[in-house]
């Protein structure tokens, strides 16, 4: 498995979540996992440790670089074999204060950052190879940080026995971020002229990491079976829903699923009060904390809270613009984002509007989230796309009702309420369609309503608490693809 960010080292969103609850599941199932990752300053979580264990030759346009490689032993249980972890130290590209930027935007060195990453998990299998440590079958790529890992093996492993046989699938986590890079840096990637064309690298006259590796990898798929047909249409595709739809053997989707472990209300260290779906009265305690945590008052009106980062594709700007009908309705609402300037402003402005209604925390606060999606009554995820989400996971769980706006993963995790869902007890929440401000008020006056009926609050309340949202079921189904790539010939 290789990723450019794996919690508990380094993350900035759900792809981290992925990667480094994945292999210890995986593990869980029996399979051997080796994580790979760049050594970054974040690292200091667990780099107590972290132990040299040897260094590899990493090409690149500047001649050998000697990259020094890290190991950690990640537990994955009672009984399984821990997740070996692999960090790639280069100091001058990944000892830096941000993962992919800094105060002044991406760091315009992350083509060759991020060569030099994709390559150097190559050199990893081979130093896993050579050091008797494990013979890998399948290598698990996921998005444009470690995309063209895919081509390197496809078309420089020639000679390279053991390399030549692997197999890779690559998970696109987001379609909008694709690593896209000026046409005349090509010759960072060291590859040949030959594949800077429509059909290689190029895309419109740039270098376009994500189709390399689209086109080279054995197999794709990404995180929810919605969002996998959605990518192949114009509106969803980010140009690339020509390279995806033209894969013979197509792009599958797999529901990401949590941590339970870290993500569970009757255990959750973050929170003032525990609570689970058979005594649901440490919630109320917790809605009360986080009243006060955000200086609003304690009142029993609806809560709405909001998480995550504050851009256009997460649909934030819909939410500010309806914010004035919310306050008519008397409902409290709790914003948890950090992300573009203009919306940060927008949201503070509210904030100092209507102090008693709304609650604003700009930054990353991971322990604020779970109060959050403790405390909040509903949390609502207006999203352009969403290509699987974890906070409307983490609601269903926490009994904080999810209002999605019914595409990706959103549409494939929150069953809607509608009369025969009620009825049947599989509503868990509330879609709207149309990607506009009065279609999410509409759907949030609905959700309000909903709210005063209790005994209809309470089932759609337990019927989201049951729902499994574990990784057991995701790693088996990877497994079972990983099993079709080997067997393939
Ligand atoms: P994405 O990966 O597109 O950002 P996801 O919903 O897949 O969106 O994952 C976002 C993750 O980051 C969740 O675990 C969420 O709780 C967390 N998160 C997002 N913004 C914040 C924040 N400001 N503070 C704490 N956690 C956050």
């Amino acid at each position: 498995m290789a990723a450019s960010e794996a919690v508990p080292y380094a993350k900035t969103g759900g792809l981290a979540d992925v990667a480094g609850v994945l292999p210890g599941e995986l593990a869980r199932l029996g399979h051997e996992v080796t994580l790979v990752l760049p050594r970054y300053r974040s690292f200091h979580t667990r780099s107590h440790s972290l132990r040299i264990v040897g260094t590899i030759p990493v090409r690149t346009a500047e001649g050998l670089i000697d990259a020094t490689l890290e190991e950690d032993l990640l537990p994955a249980g009672p009984g399984s074999r821990p997740v070996r972890v692999l960090a790639v130290r280069h100091d001058p590209y990944f000892d830096r204060e941000g993962l992919y930027q800094g105060r002044e935007g991406d760091y315009p060195d992350n083509l060759a950052r991020f060569v030099f990453f994709s390559r150097a998990i190559i050199e990893v299998l081979e130093f896993l190879v050579r050091t008797g440590r494990q013979l890998t079958q399948v290598v698990h790529l996921h998005d444009w940080q470690t995309a063209l890992c895919a081509m390197y093996l496809k078309t420089e492993a020639g000679d390279r026995g053991e390399l030549q046989k692997m197999k890779t699938l690559l998970t696109l986590h987001n379609v909008g971020y694709q690593g896209l890079f000026p046409g005349d840096q090509f010759p960072t990637t060291g590859l040949p002229a030959s594949l800077f064309t429509p059909a290689g690298l190029e895309f419109y006259g740039s270098v376009n990491l994500l189709k390399g590796g689209i086109l080279f990898s054995d197999a794709v798929s990404t995180v929810s079976p919605t969002y996998a047909k959605e990518i192949m249409t114009p509106a969803y595709g980010f140009g690339l829903e020509g390279v995806l739809a033209g894969r013979k053997d197509g792009v599958f989707g797999i529901t990401n699923g949590i941590d339970v472990d870290s993500w569970n209300p009757e255990t959750d260290q973050y929170l003032p009060a525990r609570y689970s779906g058979g005594d649901l009265s440490g919630k109320l305690v917790c809605k009360r904390e986080l009243q006060r945590e955000l200086g609003l008052p304690n009142s029993e009106v609806p809560l709405i809270g909001a998480i995550g980062r504050l851009t256009s594709q997460k649909g934030f700007d819909l939410l500010a613009e309806v914010i004035p009908e919310l306050m008519a309705l008397g409902v409290q609402l709790v914003i948890l984002g950090t992300g573009d300037r203009d919306l940060e402003e927008r949201f503070r402005e509210a904030q100092a509007r209507y102090p008693r209604q709304i609650g604003v925390a700009i930054g990353f606060d991971e322990g604020r989230a779970h109060r959050v999606e403790a405390g909040a009554d509903m949390l609502v995820m207006p999203s352009r796309y969403e290509p699987c989400g974890l906070s409307q996971l983490y609601s269903l769980r926490y009994g904080t009702v999810p209002i999605v706006r019914k595409t990706g993963g959103l549409a494939d995790t929150v069953v809607p309420y509608k009369p025969r869902t009620v009825q049947e007890g599989k509503a868990t929440g509330f879609h709207f369609d149309e990607l506009s401000a009065d279609s999410l008020l509409s759907t949030i006056l609905l959700a309000v309503k909903v709210y005063e009926d209790s005994e209809a609050w309470d089932s759609l309340r337990k019927a989201g608490m049951a729902v499994d949202s574990s990784w057991a079921r995701a790693a088996k189904e990877y497994a079972a693809v990983f099993r079709r790539l080997v067997a393939r010939r």
